[in-house]
């Protein structure tokens, strides 16, 4: 085990970056730290900094190591839920009277965070399709104070650029940040290209198992990185040790999974981008996607997700949906088995009625890791004939 794992490439640092064997007992893994509290050698003499599991523990030290390094970020903070993250990130970027400019088809849960329960706090927040250069500079006012992207987004997999939103962001002095929850650090990396922040939802392809849940805020800015810990240590919406270390075990696969997340996901699209049931697939690994050639550039592969609209209308859209057996019907996404979801009434149904509003017709697709020959079929016998 090297000292420093800076040096590594991606796969070694997912498996090696925060993972020091026990020095104790030589176990390989590092153990799970379930103490909520650490003894002090006299009064504030603690060993390795610890002194209460709310302010730190070593298995949540771990996997904020290994998330901070694959994002390229020096500082990795981790939370109960990627809303926990995101709420002690706006938290520590706003004041009363700021606004927010957020992409048109970010996660529902991060519209309804900002305008339902940080609106009552003064913050105003506008939508804005963030593809559209001009229509993001027109979005940003004297109290702007952050612009926000989720590419691909959620559900129609539109892509943004993030370098250029970068520029557009920092010519104003705004703070960019990224949820790179749909693409993860192994298909893109936000701060490489110039984003001020990143967020996650570790519950989706970091956990990557559909078993924990859990969020994380990585930056190179260390006094945000300061002020995130400080809200988190005073708020307490910390990962626990169990969740910390299921992640961590999770993320050490990641790359594997995304390359067969994402080889499986062309394959559907590709299917199915021609069938006489489908008005139209949504998957930026199409050519005849428009954001395909920015996703070449921007992503390592095209990732897991994507939505098809369908012919029949809302009704075939909902039997659809409840027709697949291998894709199951549930909330959330990135785990190794396939999901199959309605967003206007499941993911999305907190933004009915709102400009994020998706239409009837959309059904998402989260691609998992099964024989892509099971897919296909699973998603042909559902589909109306
Ligand atoms: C799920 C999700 C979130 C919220 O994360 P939780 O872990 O459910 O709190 C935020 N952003 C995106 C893109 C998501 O998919």
């Amino acid at each position: 085990m090297p000292e420093s794992t800076s040096d590594l490439g991606f796969l070694s640092r997912a498996i090696h970056a925060g993972q020091q064997f026990d020095p104790t007992t030589g176990a390989v893994v590092p153990p799970i730290y379930q103490t909520s509290t650490f003894v002090q050698d006299g009064i504030g003499g603690f060993r390795g900094g610890y002194e209460y599991a709310r302010s730190g523990n070593p298995t949540r030290d771990a996997f904020q190591t290994q998330i901070a390094s694959l994002e390229s970020g020096a500082f990795g903070t981790a939370f109960s839920s990627g809303l926990a993250a995101e709420d002690a990130l706006l938290r520590a970027l706003l004041v009363p009277g700021d606004h927010v400019v957020l992409g048109n088809d970010v996660y529902g849960g991060t519209h309804r965070l900002i305008s339902k329960v940080f609106g009552s706090w003064g913050i105003e927040v506008s939508t804005v399709e963030m593809a559209d250069r001009d229509a993001v500079r027109a979005a940003i006012r004297p109290t702007t104070k952050i612009l926000w992207v989720e590419t691909p987004s959620n559900p129609l997999m539109k892509i943004t650029d993030i370098a250029l939103l970068a520029e557009l962001g920092h010519e104003a002095g705004v703070t960019v940040v990224v949820d790179n929850t749909f693409a993860s650090p192994y298909l893109q990396r936000p701060l490489e290209l110039g984003a001020d922040v990143v967020v996650h939802s570790t519950t989706k392809y970091l956990g990557g198992h559909s078993d924990v849940l859990g969020g994380a805020v990585v930056t190179n800015d260390e006094e945000l990185s300061e002020k995130v810990r400080f809200l988190q240590f005073a708020t307490g919406a910390v990962l626990a040790p169990f969740e910390a270390w299921l992640t961590t075990r999770g993320v050490k696969t990641l790359g594997l999974r995304m390359e067969r997340h994402s080889s499986n996901a062309q394959a559907v699209a590709e299917h199915f981008a021609e069938h006489p049931a489908i008005e139209r697939v949504y998957y930026p690994g199409l050519p005849e996607h428009p954001g395909h050639e920015l996703a070449s550039r921007q992503m390592r592969a095209f990732g897991g997700m994507l939505s098809v609209a369908l012919k029949g209308g809302g009704a075939a859209a909902r039997a659809f949906a409840e027709s697949t057996k291998l894709f199951q019907l549930a909330e959330s996404l990135g785990g190794v088995e396939s999901l199959i979801g309605y967003p206007s009434e499941m993911t999305h149904a907190s933004v009915r009625g709102t400009d994020l509003e998706v239409p009837e017709t959309i059904v998402r697709l989260s691609v998992g890791i099964e024989d892509i020959a099971d897919l296909i079929a699973d998603l042909e016998q559902a589909l109306p004939r």
